[in-house]
């Protein structure tokens, strides 16, 4: 008997394993064994942990990932229903603070093979060379160990795996096409064309977004009817579930799923060798390993990182800097909704299809650092309810009736660049979860800059409401996106990780997500954070002898390793722009 992806107890069905409409994995996944001692180990098959994981796999490695949630059979596991698919969260216990609180729950990060590329909206804009070296130029916030030259080849590339559609010109940071062709409008968009132009403002109709266009080998295009954040059933949107993670499977990767990591484990010589977790039934595994990559994304690596304490490590492994934790960014997300006399049907279009960066870069002229986009957002309506009970305070019957009116309003929103502050951290709670770990306490207050930046944006983005005709406009404060909490840099004094993201206490010990980010731009990260995980499998590759034996660190530039993206993701499809 075969056993199934995902499951050591089920047999894999006719079907094989479903990822989408027209995607089958057939191939039985490699198993290794406990005592075995793999290459690699990463923690968490998320957005990044999944691109590196298909990269260490096709080049060889024995690799094994460990994936807190489930390994999603999408037909069987979902339904197009915003109701049902909260189970793609990240929703266990987790403890909120400070004077601006960030809401846990539902809206931050995702759990289960793909993490949050299974709920993300798919908005996939490169961050500007600026953001790289935000101290530099603005006197805020902190330079990047890296630029974005070091990164461009990867965003290239991951534009074509995932693979991005957008317009042939995007103009702003550094300009540049899309693989892809754009996205028709949907009736947000629409809004926000026409409340852009009617201002002056430039803006990008049809992306870029990670959603296909056009059908491309065993993924279909999109249908339009707007469940993306509900992990599109269909399999146009990319996730590394889809993208990465069937390529990893292929070239021998194991996926071990509702793999809790409780501990990383300190072996000899300042070393790390192994991780224990526990299985869905609460059972605790080591894994041993020669090195090991967290990939838990914001909160959750930073509290491995700070359960992981031990001798010699009393404040958490990798944190003889007290940075582990600090520098915990979230963007400025305020949803503005307008209410049009026609017809709009926010659902009939991914939520992510039009976008301006216009207000991106800092402005003399303001009295803030730093800027602003401005995106499509579309809710479904259990969140279009949640937003009109903040905004507008309706309930009951007020709420019916506002609900009843759902086809006649737009959302646009905010993305705004909140800077990184040492008081904005995750540290251990007292409380607990079913495995006995100590939960996530996480702290977050806004500063004077992201309070003027917020107060600024959101009347920009009420004025292109305006503009676009809107009859009446309300407003619903929220957070986007988390980041940082373990970033990267070139002072072993201030930061977590090199700019390959190797810990500067302990030398085959690894970061490879979201909080890595020093800043966070005022672009999505998404793509961001899967380029930076192809650049760390291009350097694990390059240097794995020594990562495996010894305590040498060389920074030498990988060279950009092509050949090991997806089969099928270059020269084929509709791609407008081919990378070099
Ligand atoms: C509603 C919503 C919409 C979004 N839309 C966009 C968008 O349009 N564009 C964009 O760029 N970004 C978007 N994002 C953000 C984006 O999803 C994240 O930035 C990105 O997925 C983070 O990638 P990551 O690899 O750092 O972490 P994740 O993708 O979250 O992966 C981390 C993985 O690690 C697992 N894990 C954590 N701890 C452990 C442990 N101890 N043991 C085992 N496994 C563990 C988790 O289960 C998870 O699967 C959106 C986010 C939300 C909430
Ligand atoms: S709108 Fe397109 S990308 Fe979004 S869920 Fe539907 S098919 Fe998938």
């Amino acid at each position: 008997m075969q056993l199934a992806i995902g499951s050591s107890s089920q047999a894999l069905g006719t079907d094989g394993h479903r990822l989408g409409a027209m995607q089958r994995l057939e191939t039985p996944m490699r198993r290794y064994s406990e005592d075995e001692v793999v290459d690699f180990l990463v923690v968490g098959i998320g957005s990044a942990g999944g691109v590196l994981i298909q990269r260490l796999a096709r080049a060889g490695f024995q690799v094994v990932g460990l994936e807190a949630g489930p390994f999603w059979d999408t037909e069987r596991d979902w339904v197009s229903d915003e109701a049902d698919s909260h189970k793609l969260y990240w929703e266990d216990l987790r403890i909120t603070g400070g004077d601006d609180p960030i809401t846990l729950g539902a809206n931050n990060s995702g759990k289960g093979v793909g993490g949050g590329s299974v709920h993300w909206a798919g908005f996939a804009p490169r961050f500007h060379p600026s953001d790289f070296r935000v101290y530099s130029e603005d006197g805020v916030g902190a330079d990047w160990p890296i630029t974005y030259q070091d990164l461009k080849p990867y965003y290239e590339l991951l534009e074509l795996e995932m693979p991005v559609s957008g317009p042939v010109w995007f103009p702003w940071g550094d300009p540049h096409g899309y693989p892809f062709g754009p996205h028709p409008m949907g009736g947000v968009g629409n809004a926000l064309i026409r409340g852009c132009t009617k201002l002056g403002i430039g803006v990008s109709a049809g992306g870029p977004v990670a959603i296909l266009a056009g059908s491309r080998g065993d993924r279909p295009h999109c249908i339009y009817r707007g469940f993306c954040l509900q992990g599109c059933k269909v399999g146009a949107k990319a996730s590394t579930l889809i993208t990465h993670v069937p390529d990893a499977i292929r070239n021998g990767a194991e996926i071990r799923d509702r793999s809790m990591a409780g501990r990383i484990r300190l072996g000899k010589n300042g070393r790390v060798d192994g991780v224990s977790y526990y299985d869905a039934e609460g059972r605790e595994h080591l894994q041993r390993a020669k090195a090991i990559i967290v990939a838990g994304y914001a909160i959750e690596t930073p509290r491995l990182l700070l359960n992981s304490a031990c001798a010699g490590h009393e404040n958490g492994l990798a944190n003889s800097s007290d940075t582990v934790g600090r520098y915990l960014m979230v963007q400025a997300g305020n949803v503005v909704l307008g209410r049009f006399e026609e017809l709009v049907r926010m659902y009939k279009a991914p939520p992510a299809h039009a976008m301006t960066e216009e207000f991106y870069e800092t402005d003399r002229r303001r009295d803030f650092a730093r800027g602003f986009a401005i995106q499509t957002v579309s809710p479904l309506p259990i969140a279009f309810a949640k937003h009109m009970m903040a905004a507008k305070g309706v309930w009951g019957w007020g709420m019916r009736r506002v609900l009843m009116d759902y086809n006649h309003w737009a959302a646009l929103g905010l993305l705004g660049e909140i800077l990184p502050w040492p008081d904005n951290r995750v540290t251990l709670a007292a409380e607990r979860d079913h495995f006995g770990l100590p939960v996530a306490k996480v702290i977050f207050s806004l500063h004077e800059n992201d309070k003027k930046l917020i107060e600024f944006g959101k009347n920009k983005v009420i004025e292109v409401m305006q503009a676009a005709g809107a009859q009446e406009v309300v407003q619903d404060s929220r957070y986007a996106h988390l980041v940082g909490g373990a970033r990267m840099g070139r002072d072993a004094r201030t930061s977590v990780v090199d700019g390959f993201g190797r810990s500067h206490d302990i030398p085959n010990l690894f970061v490879c997500d979201g909080s890595i980010l020093p800043t966070q731009g005022s672009a999505n990260p998404g793509l961001t954070i899967q380029a930076l995980a192809a650049r760390t499998a291009d350097y694990l590759i390059s240097q794995a002898d020594d990562i495996f034996t010894s305590g040498r660190r060389d920074l030498t530039r990988p060279p950009v390793r092509r050949h090991l993206s997806p089969p099928g993701t270059h020269g084929v499809g509709i791609p407008r722009i081919r990378s070099g």
